[in-house]
């Protein structure tokens, strides 16, 4: 026969009595027991015996065992266990709410099957092994299917079948980890789920109260995470939600309805004007290149303007390819950092762009480089004018 702890029969039972049948410094055993060990993602229940605070719930070699803090029972000393009502009730309805979300993915994600869950301080998570990539919008149906069974108020009952029983059966989720025995607990919510589980459920579905999917992460390939939060903390979530949600629509003037409309058109306008000021900057480089100071030297023509853009790249552009064979061209560049770009045209031989970089680097620090024809740097301590009357200078 398999052991049915009385925590199934009554799983709202937090209040009872029992006798002390073997005890080991912080370990406790009772004759009967109704604190839930850690098992199959169910944390340990929390409370106190004869007031002692519990540290811990283990099942060890199939026995429950008790960790209490320093205490002076005996064997044989009759003792009132207290369970953590709420810890307990948040358990049992996210255990129950997992079954929902189980089977709510059976009809999301079709072909499932169970990986792993657990239930943490505020969320729970359930593991799908399933190839299907869960998106958004699958998790929306799998928050939408859960709840709507919790307001269907399905029952969900319990029993104990042959393990042959469960082999046999397709219908039966979290069979992987069959528990030895040959007897195994059955879960069900009425048709919706089925799945072995040692844990402590609600009788019904209306009193998981709210299921909110907050969630996922791939594992590995083939198994996904789903996280979940439900009742109390789901509407705390949603409330928290809303409240961003309508700080949006209010500085938008939008409803919440209209909201994916009003972005998409912020978002249109926001590209537009980026495209004009796109345009409106290399407008502005084009005129100010127009307005270089010229210089007549013995063997060329030497063209100096100063600019300020992060429009490099047209800078760039116009020192390679503007440049007339017999001109030297030198842009400098004042936004943020001093740079200097420089061109100099295929039949000016006597000047090399590349060395006229090098000295300034030299007298001003910074650096840079290039080729005869084409040499950039950057980083110069030095102000513009200084800059470049030190660039006349090194040209002329
Ligand atoms: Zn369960």
């Amino acid at each position: 026969m398999i052991y049915q702890p009385p925590f199934w029969q009554e799983p709202k039972k937090t209040k009872f009595e029992s006798v002390v049948k073997e005890i080991d410094g912080e370990k406790v055993i009772l004759e009967e027991t109704y604190f839930h060990p850690e098992e199959g993602g169910q944390p340990a229940d929390k409370g106190t015996i004869n007031g002692y605070q519990l540290k811990d719930v283990q099942k060890v070699d199939g026995t429950i065992v008790h960790w209490v803090e320093e205490n002076d029972l005996e064997v044989g000393d009759p003792v009132e266990g207290l369970i953590d009502e709420e810890f307990r009730y948040y358990c049992m309805r996210a255990h129950t709410g997992a079954h929902l979300v189980y089977g709510a993915g059976r009809k999301v994600m079709g072909e499932v099957s169970y990986a792993g869950f657990d239930i943490g301080e505020t969320k729970a998570r359930i593991d799908f092994e399933t190839d299907v990539h869960v998106d958004n919008k699958k998790l929306l149906k799998l928050e939408e299917l859960s709840n709507r069974v919790i307001l269907e108020n399905r029952p969900v009952r319990w029993k104990v079948l042959d393990r042959d029983e469960i082999e046999t059966s397709d219908e039966i989720a979290f069979a992987k980890e069959i528990p030895e025995g040959e007897k195994v607990r059955i879960i069900e919510v009425e048709d919706w789920d089925k799945g072995v589980c040692s844990g402590t459920h609600l009788e019904n579905t209306i009193e998981v109260g709210r299921i909110r999917i907050e969630g996922k992460k791939k594992l590995q390939e083939g198994v996904t995470r789903v996280l979940f939060s439900i009742a109390e903390e789901a509407l705390d979530r949603d409330y928290k939600d809303k409240r961003s949600i309508l700080r949006v629509t209010e500085s938008l003037e939008t409803s919440i309805d209209d909201l994916p409309k009003k972005i998409r058109s912020l978002h249109r306008r926001l590209e537009d004007m980026e495209e004009k000021v796109e345009e409106l900057e290399s407008e502005k480089i084009e005129q100010q290149m127009e307005n270089f100071d010229k210089y007549q030297c013995e063997d060329f023509n030497l063209l100096i303007q100063t600019v300020s853009t992060e429009d490099t790249e047209t800078l760039s552009h116009k020192a390679k390819d503007g440049v007339g064979s017999d001109e030297v061209m030198v842009i400098i560049n004042e936004r943020e950092t001093l740079s200097v770009i420089i061109g100099v045209g295929e039949d000016v031989d006597v000047v090399s762009a590349n060395n006229i970089i090098q000295s300034a680097s030299q007298e001003f620090g910074g650096g840079g480089g290039g080729t005869d024809h084409f040499a950039q740097g950057g980083g110069f301590s030095a102000d513009t004018h200084e800059l470049r009357q030190s660039f006349i200078g090194l040209i002329k």
